[in-house]
């Protein structure tokens, strides 16, 4: 998933990148121009992947049914979830019952992704370039991760991943946000003041990936306080 990228030759290479790697389901996130012949010239002939790109309006639409979202960043976060490289983060993929439900975010080329849309990320990816000029071009990131990908897929690591249900991102967001109306009505959380409260929970809920019944009972446990507060 690419979000809000600025230059169409970008995407194009982007949809090449993957092509070039055996990956498919592109996704656009509130790309700034778009359709574009400069993103279908440096796609070449990975116009197909491009042509079946979804075009998403939010980020929280395009990672809805994602199970696991991993953001590709330059730099880490003072206040951030784990950092994988891109050779572990292929490995946690492989691990995954269905990979076509993981999202892999790329930020804008200028200023990457916002700490809001790191807030949606349940791992970072980070490639371990120069410290002192560590930013890749978006297509050159897309490549080196989706090449790890590749390579993890060939080797297949683990042809008999689980089968864990786990909640998916749009169920995420409605249980942090029945969470966070929880505690403003206990008066834990101060609206006025909410420091980095939900930020916290937040990498603490994506650390444990609670699955389909585990975020039932927590929203059932929401429930039943909210009832005490009628
Ligand atoms: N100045 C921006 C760089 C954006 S580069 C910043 O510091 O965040 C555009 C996108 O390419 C990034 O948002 C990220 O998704 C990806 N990218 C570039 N370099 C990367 C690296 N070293 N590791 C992981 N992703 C990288």
């Amino acid at each position: 998933m690419l979000v809000n990228t600025s230059h169409p030759g970008n995407i194009g290479a982007t949809a090449r990148a993957m092509k070039n790697m055996g990956l498919k389901n592109l996704c656009l996130v509130a790309p700034q121009q778009y359709p574009s012949a400069e993103a279908t010239a440096r796609a070449s002939g990975a116009d197909d992947v491009l042509a079946g790109a979804q075009c998403c309006a939010t980020l929280d639409e395009a990672v809805a049914d994602a199970v696991l979202v991993i953001g590709a960043s330059a730099r880490s976060r003072s206040l951030s979830v784990p950092v994988l490289d891109p050779r572990s983060c292929a490995a946690l993929v492989q691990r995954q019952a269905d990979p076509s439900r993981v999202a892999i975010i790329f930020g804008r080329e200028r200023t990457g992704l916002t700490n809001e849309e790191l807030d949606r990320c349940h791992q970072l990816v980070q490639i371990p370039a120069n410290p002192e000029y560590s930013s890749l071009n978006i297509a050159a990131a897309v490549q080196i991760i989706a090449y790890e990908l590749r390579v993890a897929a060939q080797n297949d690591l683990n042809p008999s991943a689980p089968e864990t249900d786990y909640a998916s991102a749009q169920q995420l967001e409605q249980f942090y946000a029945h969470l966070e109306q929880t505690l403003i009505a206990l008066e834990f959380l101060d609206p006025e003041s909410p420091r980095h409260l939900m930020r916290r929970l937040r990498r603490l809920f994506g650390r444990a990936r609670p699955d389909q019944k585990e975020i039932n009972i927590l929203r059932g446990i929401l429930t039943a306080i909210g009832k005490k507060f009628r």
